[in-house]
């Protein structure tokens, strides 16, 4: 069985893991650089940071880029344990609502360590997220 929270040792390895990734973001339109790592219930990290577009619809967050790639090397039962978010002003800063649907759908008990307006926070996605949208 894995355990629903990782320690803190886990927890600072992801957010580490969120700011070396967040140094490679491709954010030339709003310079805000984003980053982001997961941890899958396997023990696996996978990261991600936010490449943005001329086109600005097309721009993707860090954490689906990193929920994304973890998929693809992992395939489609791969599950989120926890995920880390970070960004280059230290402002407060969640997941988006699309981030958040999409951590639900590989992590619907992962946890999510994000800056939040009083300081680092630490919640379970199905309170970024109540009431997550599942098609089963
Ligand atoms: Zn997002």
């Amino acid at each position: 069985m894995h355990k629903r929270k990782p320690n803190g040792d886990a927890r600072k390895r992801l957010l580490e893991a969120a700011r070396r990734a967040m140094k490679n973001a491709y954010a030339p339109y709003s310079k805000f650089k984003v980053g982001a790592a997961l941890l899958t219930t396997t023990g696996k990290l996978f990261v991600g940071c936010n490449v943005e577009n001329a086109s600005y619809g097309m721009t993707n967050c860090a954490e689906r880029a990193a929920i994304f790639s973890a998929v693809a090397q992992l395939g489609p039962k791969m599950e989120i344990r926890a995920i880390a978010v970070v960004n280059n002003h230290n402002a407060p800063c969640s997941p988006c609502g699309a981030c958040r649907q999409v951590i639900y759908e590989f992590g619907p008990k992962a946890v999510v360590y994000f800056l939040g307006s009083s300081g680092p926070k630490e919640l379970p996605v199905t309170d970024l997220l109540p009431e997550g949208f599942r098609l089963k």
